[in-house]
């Protein structure tokens, strides 16, 4: 076991990796380090696990064995050489990337590599990623970038042409299965159906596995494509799939932001009662709050545009039985009603199902409210 041992069916890049990192022991001119990297790949395809694991390695004395000091620390996020950049926002500012710079223009304290990885470069804005640019061209620094990014396309031009690319593949369904049987030790049926159903996404897998009101609620968005019978019912359908969306987006955030909220009162000492501590205590937490705030919105969206996605696996799976392979099918669990949906379609309609679904994440995707968004979805969901 070592720290690229997590990462599951992305065998094409682990040899780079581990030769870079292999190259950057040797500290000789003729070895020179890629000083910036872009992972891309899927979500849940683990492009920021692949970014950290490549980050220990960096700093590992072992070349990443895993267990030792640095490798732990790094990977919990308390190694000072280490920083692991997660975007709570819509964007990252040019302010938060000045900030940055500022921490990381230290020399690594350990003598070895400063590693940053962003795990949402996409995020960036135009002028957060020209000043990130000036830092990626520095000569001679002892920084290493790691960014991500969903493909190459989200990173701007002018940062993509300095990073070495890796792209990540969609784990198999099989990975997946033996992931959570072997890692996590979850049942092989359970293993196999939610491999299954999260179409190679590891971190949605293990948590429809462990967590029977997420199925609950999946099994209630994947019935909504059989209700479509009027107008009306995919108005209906639409507001029980936003409610449910909503629900449990704020379901995993409600206690995060009520711990943070306490942590803060508790640094500034709970129950000051001067002035001067009270009104300080006050703006800190309305500016969390605001973060807070910020962060919901974007987890609405993410939940969001999973349960599109759910949905778009019943339409595929209509549109194979339409095509006549039924072999790949992701809900067999729903094979009777999927069979009977597509002996009373056409092929084409499914098509157009289809590209309104992946329409609608798009629209999402552009700030449009989302209870308008897929209301006029399902309509167009409802049409035969
Ligand atoms: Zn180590």
């Amino acid at each position: 076991m070592n720290v690229f041992s997590s990462l599951v069916g992305q065998e094409h890049i682990l040899r780079i990796l581990q030769d870079a990192v292999a190259a950057s022991c040797k500290d000789d001119e003729s070895h020179e380090m890629t000083h910036a990297w872009v992972f891309t790949g899927p979500p849940g395809s683990g492009r920021s696990s692949a970014a950290v694991a490549f980050a220990q390695a960096l700093i590992c004395p072992n070349q990443g064995c895993g267990a030792c000091n640095e490798c732990q620390s790094a990977a919990t996020g308390g190694h000072s050489d280490v920083e692991v950049i997660r975007t709570e926002g819509l964007s990252i500012k040019v302010e938060e990337i000045r900030e940055l710079l500022t921490r990381v223009a230290w020399a690594p304290s350990m003598g070895g590599w400063r590693v940053v990885v962003m795990e949402d470069a996409d995020r960036l804005t135009e002028s957060a990623a020209n000043a990130l640019l000036k830092a990626i061209e520095e000569p001679g620094t002892r920084t290493v970038w790691l960014l991500c990014a969903p493909t190459l396309h989200d990173v701007l031009p002018t940062i993509r042409s300095r990073c070495r690319h890796l792209q990540l593949r969609t784990p198999s369904l099989e990975a997946v299965t033996n992931v959570l049987k072997n890692r996590d030790h979850i049942a092989p049926v359970m293993a196999d159906f939610a491999a299954r159903v999260s179409q190679g996404h590891i971190g949605r897998a293990k948590y429809l596995a462990t967590n029977e009101t997420v199925r609950t609620n999946r099994k209630t968005i994947m019935q909504l494509p059989l209700q479509l019978g009027s107008l009306a019912a995919a108005f209906q359908a639409a507001q029980t799939f936003v409610d449910l969306a909503t629900t449990e987006a704020n379901a995993s955030s409600d206690e995060r932001n009520q711990k943070e909220v306490e942590k803060l009162q508790k640094a500034y000492g709970k129950g000051a009662t001067s002035r001067g501590m009270a009104t300080g205590v006050n703006k800190a937490v309305k500016e969390l709050e605001k973060e807070q705030k910020s962060r919901s919105t974007r987890m609405v969206r993410d939940s969001i545009d999973g349960a599109l996605l759910d949905i778009a696996t019943f339409y595929r799976d209509v549109m194979m039985v339409q095509s006549g392979s039924t072999e790949l099918m992701t809900n067999t669990d729903m094979r009777e009603q999927i069979e009977s949906h597509a002996a009373n379609s056409f092929s084409h309609s499914t098509i157009n199902k289809i590209n309104a679904i992946m329409e609608a994440r798009a629209n999402m995707a552009l700030s449009v409210a989302p209870l308008v968004t897929i209301e006029a979805l399902m309509c167009k969901l409802a049409i035969k």
